[in-house]
């Protein structure tokens, strides 16, 4: 029934069979809070803001309620601070920052995911940005 296959070989699961396909599952470290991607992402944010350069987040953003999430509420806290828009969520167990959502969501809200908590493969497709949270509040590259 089980029977464990070698991803490698396994071509009817990837669009391309000569690459397996990245995983679009990831958790805090613990595995307490568990994402799955709707899909891949293309591009990332790495922001400078005071809070985001202490958690060295990679923040990849979809539309509210596309990423499947578990464990959170019941294993995650959160901090909110400056104009108070947001939360950023992190594991209570482990300390992993894992996605941040909005307080107030209205039509068309995101949320960020943090593709530190997923396989290095994710990240490594990805276009990251860099953004000027600290000042002025646009992209640098
Ligand atoms: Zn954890």
């Amino acid at each position: 029934m089980d029977t464990p296959r070698p991803a490698s070989t396994d071509a009817t699961a990837a669009p391309d069979a000569h690459t397996p396909p990245v995983p679009l599952e990831g958790s805090c470290h613990c595995g307490a809070v568990r994402l799955r991607l709707p899909h891949l992402p293309e591009q990332a944010t790495r922001c400078n803001c005071s809070l985001c350069r202490r958690l060295n987040g990679l923040w990849a953003y979809y539309p509210l309620g596309t990423v499947q999430i578990e464990g959170h509420p019941e294993h995650t806290t959160d901090y909110i601070w400056g104009d108070k828009t947001l939360r950023n969520i992190r594991c209570i167990h482990c300390g992993c920052v894992t996605h941040w959502e909005p307080l107030a969501p209205e039509p068309g809200a995101r949320h960020g995911v943090n593709l530190n908590n997923f396989d290095p493969q994710v990240a490594a497709g990805v276009r990251v940005r860099r953004f000027d949270g600290a000042e002025t509040w646009t992209f640098l590259d």
